[in-house]
């Protein structure tokens, strides 16, 4: 069980409304960014007070409303955006990353992050977009997608501004050593190649990102060019993530809570059922492709009104499962495109 401590967070999420900007210790706060147009809502940015100004953990998805809020919530915190010093980055997702140019031209801020996240820094020249949109086309094709599916099928690019780099290229166990703070990266790999938590050593708060949320579990696809397994790498960091101090955890969205170790273990359950689900999938249906296999398993919404953007998300973690399957000797996948699974031959034992 786990143990809520945002409560006007939790009430704010229920309620449909962005939460208020919290103190949630001494020179810690939280500020709620919208992400508009996205059933998330906002996302949590974390401030911490410095000597000589700001770190924020994440910065916000890149629009104006979000911008307006972000430095509006700054403000409230008795700073200024651009006595921002430092932003530590969770991965690289547009709600996390994408106002990290315009922190940077407003404060100079440092930006620190994990390399395998950093190394997908892309700008959107033509050539990186249509590589991008032929692998993920090959893909999708490959998990017996239709059509419409497949040619929605864009990858988000985030950019730095030109000329910006990041700072700081955080590894598993690095530590930021901020005036009054110790925060140290744990790398869990799964939701993005290069996710980080934070681990605030002087107050023993977790920020985990999207990597443990209370309520809902992150979406772990397979992406072209990244994990090849990113489902196995996930569990394994939900493993060691039951291992870190539970002060409390600040999560990027929802709400704050308690019981860092058993939501974990729920999210570790969560997907043994889905395991299970989709490989009794694939006993009922031989020969199934990824998408024929998303399309029997059990949904928060009808898979059939999925529109193609939820179908390419749908399809991706269904084929997540299927290889962490495979790789456990479950089911086999067979053929080049699109790919048919069924339940692997029982090995014969040789006497
Ligand atoms: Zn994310
Ligand atoms: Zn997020």
């Amino acid at each position: 069980m786990i143990e809520t401590t945002g409560i006007r967070q939790r009430e704010a999420w229920r309620d449909k409304v962005l939460p208020p900007v919290e103190q949630v210790r001494p020179g810690m706060w939280s500020i709620p960014v919208p992400m508009p147009g996205n059933p998330l809502r906002y996302v949590l940015v974390y401030a911490l007070a410095l000597d000589d100004g700001l770190a924020l953990v994440d910065t916000g998805w890149d629009s104006e409303e979000s911008w307006t809020a972000l430095t509006d919530g700054i403000r409230a915190t008795g700073h200024d955006v651009s006595d921002v010093r430092i932003a530590a980055i969770t991965h690289l997702h547009p709600d996390h990353f994408g106002l990290v140019p315009r922190v940077q031209a407003a404060s100079g801020a440092a930006v620190a992050m994990h390399a395998a996240d950093a190394a997908f820094l892309a700008y959107r020249t033509p050539d990186a977009l249509r590589r991008m949109k032929r692998e993920s086309d090959t893909q999708l094709a490959c998990l017996g997608a239709p059509e419409p599916v497949v040619d929605a099928g864009l990858i988000d690019l985030v950019r730095l501004a030109e000329g910006q780099t990041v700072d700081v290229m955080l590894g598993d166990g690095d530590t930021l050593d901020l005036p009054g703070w110790s925060l140290r990266a744990v790398w869990t790999p799964g939701h993005t190649p290069g996710h980080l938590c934070f681990v605030e050593e002087t107050t023993e708060v977790v920020f985990t990102g999207d990597h443990v949320l209370p309520r809902i579990s992150p979406n772990i696809s397979v992406i072209p060019g990244q994990l090849p397994n990113p489902l196995d790498r996930y569990l394994a960091s939900l493993r060691r993530t039951a291992l870190m101090p539970d002060g409390e955890t600040l999560p990027a969205h929802e709400y704050r809570f308690r019981g860092l170790a058993a939501r974990a273990r729920d999210l570790l359950h969560h997907h043994d059922a889905r395991l299970d689900e989709i490989a009794a999938a694939v006993t009922d249906r031989p020969e199934s492709t990824a998408w024929d296999v998303a399309a029997a398993i059990s949904w928060s919404r009808p898979f059939a009104d999925m529109n193609a953007n939820l179908g390419r998300l749908a399809v991706r973690e269904t084929y997540s499962h299927l290889l962490v399957l495979a790789s456990g000797g479950r089911v086999a996948g067979d053929g080049p495109s699109p790919v048919r699974w069924s339940p692997a031959p029982t090995p014969v034992s040789v006497p």
